[in-house]
């Protein structure tokens, strides 16, 4: 990206920083026109639009009054007030603003003096009409540049002042600010798009997990329908893995103390971890927060030749994690999780090898998902943190190797500084979610760490006992987190594959219940998950509720589908229908099942037999 678009982009951002920020201000002038008593906080941009935050003491504002806050908001803009700037002196600054009788302003003024934040022993106000505010600006000229319909007041909520859960409790505004009503628009449907997606809300719908408060939070039960989800990409995760030269191992969940002190994910990574339970007498056990140091006792139980390696362990193993109650959200943020992890142990010869196989089988993975809307980073140590481990050569040295093979496959990639592991630089999925914001999906690490603390080793060819790396990575994630994408992504609609009920079976009439159950029986001994619709409702009563389960495949069954052995196939949001042979459809399937076809994207189409 050249210079010149960079700073035309940092413009425009300030511009729509201005205009936010303006418009908050613009609020809270229209605010106390309805309610003078008020008292304001802080009214910053953020990210979509602005707030403000007031005190309204006994009686706060509600959502019926926006519409009016909106007419007074507009009654400024059209006055095209200019923003007037003034700058007053320590004392005067305070003593104005208490005489406005305005507490958090007052607070913060002083708060700014005494941290010698004050520019030049002054602090700078700024008003429009009648409303003055502390505030350092920058904004727009006046109030007539606001485009018309860009903003709209958004909704309410609480806060605590200065965000202390000890101070009041006051009211905050928002509003939504873009530089264009098409952007304003485009933001809107977004967010409806990701309401309507949103994991938990379908979870709920398809039956796909529940959390109970008996249970715990974070904790969520998965039904019926989720664990289809769950095994069918552990099937897919089973075969590649199995094709791929790795050896599936099994570990317990609870682990003694001594384990992750060797680690050292004790104390560094305690607070991620649940608290230890005393176990027998002086013992103490904790949950674990991952697989890899079981994996290192499996590997270091035997003496490892280098004509084992690389050794490839395997497990779909559960693990966790203490998370703060705040941040636990559906199934993306939990206590507990279920990973697809593994452990590569190699020799440095295979260190690039064994790397790029793990990355082409991310990419695989990604590319056959359809999950394109990723961001590789490569996420590297900094020399200026004692986060990471103080060896710079084998960071300058596995850092190369990372970034060789990422150039070799020819995968894009950003490199970020300080994201590291403590052990070893690390691969990022990247992927965005529905409001465009990226979260981790899965990481790939290079470990030159845990092979010393493990006192892992390898005898090489002259019989020498040599340190081997160790490759960690987990291509799907935990399922938590994977299925949480995916049922967004794909808004509940799965392929056949994956999907809890592949087939449902919609009899016509009565006089070809008969006939339904023989395909029912037919799907059903070749193990697929099928289901007859033989309810009282209408046909197309029986249709819709297909359609609202997101059921990938219905087959119309009547009686002259039954006189000529044929189905009639509906496919969920594709208009046409074809009537097949029962046995051809039968045979189609099982290859969308054996091929994992991703027939839940309108474009792809059957398989012909
Ligand atoms: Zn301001
Ligand atoms: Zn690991």
């Amino acid at each position: 990206m050249s210079t010149t678009v960079n700073s035309i982009e940092e413009e425009k951002n300030a511009m729509l920083k201005a205009l936010r920020h303006s418009l908050s201000h613009i609020m809270a002038a229209a605010v106390l026109k309805m309610r003078p008593d008020a008292k304001i906080a802080f009214g910053p941009a953020v990210e979509n639009g602005f707030y403000y935050d007031f005190d309204f003491g006994e009686t706060p504002i509600g959502e019926a009054e926006l519409k009016q806050l909106d007419k007074h908001m507009r009654t400024i803009i059209k006055a095209r007030l200019p923003f007037v700037r003034e700058e007053k002196s320590c004392e005067e600054a305070v003593r104005y603003l208490e005489d406005q009788g305005e507490p958090y302003k007052t607070e913060y003024a002083k708060e700014l003096i005494e941290l010698g934040k004050a520019v030049n022993g002054t602090l700078s106000f700024y008003t429009i009409g009648d409303f003055t505010d502390m505030c350092e600006g920058p904004h727009l000229e006046h109030t007539g540049q606001v485009p018309k319909a860009c903003f709209k007041l958004d909704r309410i909520s609480g806060s605590y002042w200065r965000g202390d859960e000890k101070r009041p409790m006051l009211t905050r505004i928002y509003g939504l600010a873009f530089a264009s009503v098409k952007e304003l628009k485009e933001y809107i449907e977004m967010r409806k798009r990701a309401k309507e997606r949103d994991h938990r809300k379908l979870g709920e719908e398809l039956d796909l997990f529940i959390q109970d408060v008996e249970v715990g939070v974070g904790l969520p039960l998965w039904m019926p329908n989720g664990t289809v989800l769950r095994d069918e990409l552990e099937k897919w995760a089973q075969e590649t893995e199995f094709l791929g030269g790795y050896q599936r191992v099994t570990t317990p969940s609870v682990t003694r103390k001594e384990l992750y002190l060797r680690s050292g994910h004790v104390p560094y990574y305690e607070d991620s971890m649940y608290p230890s339970m005393p176990v027998d007498e002086n013992d103490e056990y904790y949950l674990r927060p991952m697989c890899c140091p079981h994996h290192h006792k499996i590997y270091a139980s035997r003496l490892r030749s280098y004509r084992d390696l690389p050794l490839r362990l395997c497990e779909y193993g559960d693990v966790f994690r203490y998370e703060k109650h705040g941040s636990l959200s559906g199934l993306l943020r939990v206590r507990a999780m279920c990973m697809n992890d593994a452990h590569i142990y190699c020799t440095p010869e295979q260190v690039e090898s064994e790397f790029r196989a793990v990355i082409n089988m991310y990419m695989m993975y990604y590319s056959h998902l359809r999950m394109g809307n990723f961001r590789v980073r490569l996420s590297l140590h900094d020399k200026n943190s004692d986060k990471f481990v103080d060896r710079y050569d084998d960071w300058e040295h596995s850092e190369n190797i990372v970034r060789g093979v990422l150039d070799n496959l020819g995968v894009e990639y950003e490199e970020e500084t300080g994201e590291a592991a403590f052990y070893g630089p690390k691969v990022d999925i990247q992927v965005k979610n529905l409001m465009g914001r990226e979260e981790t999906v899965s990481t790939c690490q290079l470990d030159f760490i845990m092979p010393d603390r493990f006192d892992l080793t390898y005898v090489d060819g002259n019989g020498d006992k040599k340190r081997p790396y160790i490759l960690h990575r987990a291509p799907l994630s935990t399922h938590e987190r994977m299925i949480s994408f995916l049922i967004e992504f794909y808004g509940g609609a799965f392929p056949t594959w994956m999907a809890p009920v592949q087939v449902r079976l919609v009899p016509v009439n009565a006089a070809v219940f008969d006939y339904a159950q023989e395909i029912e029986l037919l799907l059903h001994k070749n193990f697929f998950r099928v289901e007859v619709d033989d309810s009282n409702e209408s046909f197309n009563k029986k249709i819709r509720n297909a359609v609202m389960r997101k059921i990938p495949n219905i087959w119309i069954l009547g009686e002259k589908e039954k006189a000529e052995n044929n189905i009639t196939w509906r496919r969920y949001a594709v208009k046409e229908q074809q009537t097949v042979a029962g046995n051809t459809a039968l045979e189609m399937l099982q290859k969308m099942r054996s091929e994992r076809i991703m027939d839940n994207f309108g474009d792809v189409e059957l398989p012909t037999i």
